[in-house]
């Protein structure tokens, strides 16, 4: 059944599970366990870092970054649409004692320079202690481009702030950029990250790892995020098992991410196709601008909840949200997203034939 939802739901490959079963194991509280200290080897050497840090979930890297940056009274300048800011829980407040300074976020992903620059605080004793940029690569399946980092990048270190990257889907980001250069990926990743002094990302996605994340940095921030990580119940013991899954993904399944952006993109068109041409949906299907493995779609009110059961009927997973007025569903391609599968949901919608209900 063609699953849509996340990226997330991605299985381990049967190459990756053997992977996994053959990991030697150790305790990796204690710090011995092999596998997980071979994938933070790798994962830093990788990306170009002095030390890696392997985590539970991506909002707990995030986290411990922002931790790490931040005490009690500082403050994080983060988009408004950031999983950091929206999507954590509130986390960094909760348990960092971090003010977050959210910033207005542009359709193309990016935050304005002077945005950002106007967010930064003054040494005074009303204020909050700015101390951190936080950017997001992809944010919504937008890249940010590698110029736009930099600048940023500058502005920041100009004004005495660090720089964080949430880069959940780091690779998918890289994968866009290398395709649009030339260059390899992981040659494009290495570009993203010199722009940053921490980044996470997460080996659950995409990439196709059952569980975890890695946050990066340099030896000091990731020894002081490994005893953050155990504050915040982080610690695994024979972690490794999950490690040689990550591990297997860093070096199987990066590449095969431009598989999953041509398949959203012969998605995106085939209903950009519908979209002019279907007898109910023309007209009341809008498809928003896509770069890599996720899409959004509107769909007019008067036919977005039986389209919705008729997905679902057809066996056909979305997300889906509203969105001023319109139903935005979330189309996301993935390694357990094949050629038939989107033929399967093109195939579908072209056939939706419910008319639209009236008022
Ligand atoms: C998924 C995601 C995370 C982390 O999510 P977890 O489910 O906690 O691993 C962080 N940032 C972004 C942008 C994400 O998409």
């Amino acid at each position: 059944m063609p699953d849509f939802r996340s990226d997330t739901v991605t299985q381990p490959t049967p190459a990756m599970r053997e992977a996994m079963m053959a990991a030697p194991l150790g305790d990796d509280v204690l710090g011995d366990d092999p596998s997980v200290i071979a994938l933070q080897q790798h994962a830093a050497d990788l990306l170009g870092f002095e030390a890696a840090l392997f985590a539970p979930s991506g909002t707990q890297t995030n986290l411990i970054a922002l931790m790490g940056h931040c005490q009690r009274g500082d403050e994080a300048i983060v988009g408004q649409s950031w999983h950091t800011y929206r999507w954590e829980a509130g986390g960094m407040a909760v348990l960092g004692s971090i003010q977050p300074q959210p910033v207005e976020v542009q359709p193309d992903g990016t935050l304005r320079l002077a945005d950002i620059a106007g967010a930064i605080k003054p040494d005074d004793a009303h204020f909050a202690r700015t101390r951190l940029v936080v950017l997001e690569n992809t944010t919504g399946g937008q890249v940010l481009p590698l110029d736009y980092m930099a600048a940023v990048a500058a502005l920041a270190r100009g004004r005495g702030l660090g720089m964080h990257l949430d880069g959940a889907r780091l690779f998918n980001a890289a994968t866009a950029l290398a395709a649009a250069q030339g260059t390899d990926v992981y040659t494009a990743a290495r570009a993203v990250c010199s722009h940053f002094d921490s980044v996470s990302l997460c080996l659950s996605k995409g990439l196709g790892a059952p569980v975890g994340s890695l946050l990066l940095g340099s030896a000091d921030f990731i020894r002081q995020a490994r005893r953050t990580r155990k504050i915040l119940g982080g610690g695994m013991r024979q972690a490794g098992l999950l490690a040689a899954a990550g591990q297997y993904a860093l070096v199987h399944q990066v590449r095969r991410l431009a598989d999953d952006h041509a398949r959203l993109d012969r998605l995106a068109r085939g209903l950009q196709r519908l979209a002019q041409s279907h007898a109910v949906l023309g007209g009341r299907l809008t498809v928003l601008p896509w770069q890599t493995n996720i899409l959004f779609t509107d769909v007019a009110a008067d036919v977005a909840p039986t389209l919705l059961a008729w997905l679902a009927a057809h066996d056909v997973r979305v997300t889906s949200g509203l969105y001023a007025g319109a139903t935005r569903l979330r189309w996301v391609t993935h390694l357990d997203v094949g050629d038939a599968d989107v033929d399967a949901a093109l195939d579908a919608v072209s056939r939706f034939d419910v008319p639209p209900t009236q008022g």
